[in-house]
C-alpha cells in the first residue's frame, strides 16, 4: 500500500491576518522522497481567509490528511516546523486554546484512518517547500486569483489504482469500471426555450422536447472502491433548483464550470442546498480565467469563512491545470474558443461536454479523440459570433468521430422533430431529461 510523506505549513500576515496553507505530498517509495528539496507528487496552495497563524498550521495539517486519504495512502509521515502542533498532534502537549482544540481533535480523528502515521518537527529551513506553497497561495489570493490550487499529477491520480478501468486509466482517470450515466438537465440557449414573451412556432410548441432549461449536465457513476454513488454537475446554471427537483439530485460530489456566462453559473448560490445538507465543502473546478472571475463574483462562497451547513454555499475553487479530481474521478479542462471569451469543455474518460463553443483549436481536438459520447453545443442554423451552427457542430463531430454525439444549447430557432429528422446516424438532438448510459470500457 502507498505510504506518503507530507510537509505542511501555515502562513499569516499579521496575527491574526490574511492566512494561507501549503501542503506538499511525496510518494515515500521514491528514492530521496524524504529530502527537503524532493519534487512533490501533489501539492495544495490555498488562502483560507483571515485567521491566526496557529489556525493556519492546523488547517494545513488537516488538508494534508484529507488529500493523502483521497490519494489512497495507508501510511502518512508528517513533517512540520511548528513544534507546538507536532507535540499536540502526538498528544504530548495539551491544547489550551479553545479555538484550536476542535482542529486538533479533527486532525487526530482523521489520522486514525491511516494504518500508520507520524508527525515530526523539522527546522524551518527544511520546510521551505510547504512554506513557499503557503506564501504563493496568499500572494495569489491577494492579487485576486483563486483561493485554492490543488495539484494532483497524473501519476498520483493513476496510482489510486486498481479501481480505474483500463480505458480511463490510460488517459485521464475515471470511475471504477462502472458505467457512467449522463442526464441532460437542460439543453437550452442562454434565455431558455420558450423565451419570455416569444410567440414563435418553437416557443408555443406543445412538444415538451422544445421546452429547454438552461444547459447543464449531470454525470453519475458508481465508485466500486467505496461502493458509493458519485455525482458531478457541469454548469450549475440559472435553472439549477428546478433541474435538481426534476431529476431528484439529492447529493453532489462537486461541480465543474465551463465559463463565466450567467446561464452556466447562475446556480452557484443554489449549491448551498448541497453544502448545507452534506455539511461539507463542495469542490468547484474551472479553468484559470474562470476561477478568477468566479472568485470576484461569488467571493463569499469561496472565501472559506463560513463553515458548511450555515446557509451560504461553502465552496472550494479548484483550478484545472489541466485536470481536477472530483468524487475520485479525473476531469480534464479542454480550452475552447467562445467568441472572444475563454471557455473550457470537460473530458472524463470517454465522455466529453463542450458547450458554448465557436471554434476548437487543433491542440484541443487532439485531446478529444477516442470519445464514446460527445455532448456539444449547436445554437441554430444562422451564423453567430460566439456559437457554432448546427452545420459547424456536425463538422466538428465528423472530425472527432465519437460513437455517439448529442446536440445541446439549442435556441428557439430549432424545432426538436425537424432537427432530429436531418441529423446523421450517431447524432441526437438533445432534450431536457435525456439520459444516456456510457458503458465502462
Ligand atoms: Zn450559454
Ligand atoms: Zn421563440
Ligand atoms: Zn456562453
Amino acid at each position: 500500500m502507498r505510504a506518503l510523506i507530507g510537509r505542511t505549513d501555515g502562513a499569516c500576515r499579521g496575527n491574526p491576518g490574511p492566512a494561507s496553507i501549503g501542503v506538499a505530498l511525496y510518494d515515500a517509495s521514491r528514492d530521496g522522497a524524504d529530502h527537503p528539496s524532493a519534487q512533490p507528487d501533489a501539492t495544495i496552495s490555498a488562502a483560507i481567509g483571515t485567521t491566526t497563524n496557529n489556525v493556519a498550521e492546523w488547517k494545513a495539517v488537516i488538508s494534508a490528511i484529507e488529500l493523502a486519504a483521497e490519494l489512497g495512502a495507508s501510511e502518512l509521515q508528517l513533517f512540520l516546523d511548528s513544534k507546538l502542533v507536532v507535540e499536540q498532534l502526538n498528544g504530548r502537549w495539551r491544547v489550551r486554546d479553545a479555538k484550536l482544540a476542535p482542529l486538533c481533535d479533527e486532525a487526530r480523528a482523521r489520522l486514525t484512518r491511516f494504518a500508520v502515521w507520524s508527525a515530526a518537527h523539522v527546522p524551518r529551513e527544511e520546510n521551505h517547500q510547504a512554506d513557499a506553497l503557503a506564501n504563493e497561495g496568499l500572494d495569489r489570493a491577494l492579487r485576486g486569483g483563486p483561493a485554492w490550487v490543488v495539484r494532483r499529477p497524473d501519476d498520483v491520480a493513476r496510482s489510486r489504482g486498481a479501481s480505474l478501468p483500463d480505458g480511463l486509466a490510460s488517459d485521464d482517470g475515471g470511475s471504477s469500471g462502472s458505467a457512467t450515466r449522463l442526464t441532460l438537465l437542460g439543453t437550452g440557449a442562454s434565455r431558455g426555450v420558450p423565451r419570455v414573451g416569444c410567440r414563435c412556432e418553437v416557443c408555443i410548441s406543445k412538444d415538451v422536447r422544445n421546452q429547454r432549461l438552461r444547459s447543464s449536465l449531470l454525470m453519475e457513476w458508481r465508485d466500486a472502491a467505496t461502493a458509493t454513488s458519485r455525482a458531478v454537475i457541469i454548469d450549475p446554471g440559472m435553472d439549477l433548483r428546478q433541474q435538481a427537483m426534476r431529476s431528484g439530485i439529492t447529493r453532489l460530489d462537486g461541480a465543474l464550470i465551463t465559463h463565466i456566462h450567467v446561464d452556466h453559473t447562475g446556480g452557484i448560490d443554489e449549491l448551498r442546498a448541497y453544502t448545507d445538507a452534506q455539511e461539507e465543502v463542495l469542490d468547484v473546478g474551472a479553468g484559470p480565467e474562470t476561477c478568477a472571475e468566479l472568485l470576484r463574483r461569488w467571493e463569499y462562497a469561496f472565501d472559506g469563512r463560513t463553515a458548511p451547513g450555515h446557509g451560504i454555499p461553502s465552496l472550494r475553487l479548484m483550478e484545472a491545470v489541466p485536470h481536477v479530481q472530483l468524487g475520485g474521478r479525473a476531469f480534464e479542462a479542454i480550452p475552447l474558443i467562445h467568441g472572444r471569451r475563454p471557455a473550457h469543455g470537460w473530458r472524463s474518460g470517454a465522455v466529453a461536454y463542450l458547450t458554448d463553443v465557436s471554434a476548437v483549436s487543433p491542440a484541443s481536438r487532439e485531446r478529444l479523440l477516442g470519445l464514446d459520447t460527445l455532448i456539444v453545443s449547436a445554437l441554430r442554423d444562422l451564423p453567430h459570433p460566439t456559437h457554432q451552427t448546427v452545420e459547424e457542430a456536425l463538422a466538428l463531430i465528423a472530425a472527432l468521430g465519437p460513437r455517439l454525439a448529442i446536440l445541446t444549447h439549442l435556441d428557439h430557432d430549432l424545432d426538436y422533430q425537424e432537427l432530429s429528422a436531418r441529423l446523421p446516424d450517431g447524432v441526437l438532438a438533445g432534450f431536457d431529461g435525456l439520459v444516456v448510459e456510457v458503458a465502462a470500457r
